[in-house]
């Protein structure tokens, strides 16, 4: 097993919680005595090495098994490199419901020229597309990379029941790095969150990628 200890970078770089007093002490009493939430003082671990998992589109699998989390965080990691196929940064997502994949989604933001296309609304869109309903309360999204505020707000109109993050991006993550947007009792909607899944493959890609194009 590996023990991953996180860092917090927030409180490196100065960054201080806007919300008002009296909303921040409620969140201490949701979070505990600490003012970080959860996801960020949580040591998270996973095991060292994995079995490579077969594609799993089509297969049954139980998505509340979380063993299966690495499973389709898999398919998530793969989708990823198709991202990286085409010159975007590698962040993929898949979208599970009743344990079968209804939608993928790759960044695409360069490709399509188009700041709305990172890879959970890619996959929410596949999704919506074929579905009679925009309500996804039965549906898990798998990301490689911890949403920002556009993708943890469109998850959270979607109201998708649970999220599964690989990496964390302590810069713009908006789901326990920066913000708490998919478990603030002040909004419409809470997901179950579930860290860590793969995180050390998601974090090597993105460096692989960005260490490629920027060698110094
Ligand atoms: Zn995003």
């Amino acid at each position: 097993m590996t023990e991953v200890t996180r860092r917090p970078l927030a409180e490196e770089v100065g960054f201080e919680p806007t919300v008002p007093g009296d909303t921040a002490v409620f969140e201490t009493a949701r979070f505990g005595r600490s003012r970080t939430p959860p996801s960020r003082s949580l040591q998270r671990s996973f095991p060292a090495t994995f079995v490579a998992a077969p594609w799993c589109f089509g297969k049954f699998v139980d998505v509340d098994d979380t063993a299966n989390d690495e499973l389709f965080m898999r398919a998530a990691l793969d989708i990823a490199i198709v991202a990286a196929g085409h010159d975007d940064v590698p962040v993929g997502c898949v979208l599970v419901e009743n344990d079968v994949v209804i939608g993928v989604g790759e960044n695409r933001r360069e490709l399509d020229q188009d700041p709305t296309a990172h890879a959970e609304l890619v996959a929410l869109r596949d999704a919506a597309f074929s579905r009679p309903s925009w309500r996804m309360d039965e549906v898990t999204a798998f990301v490689t990379l911890e949403p920002c505020v556009m993708c943890a707000g469109a998850l959270l109109n979607a109201r998708v029941r649970r999220v599964v993050i690989g990496a964390l991006d302590e810069k713009a993550g908006a789901v326990g790095s920066r913000y708490n947007v998919l478990s603030d009792p002040r909004l419409l909607h809470e997901a179950s969150l579930t860290y860590g899944v793969l995180a050390e493959e998601s974090a090597a890609l993105l460096r692989a990628f960005f260490l490629e194009r920027r060698p110094d």
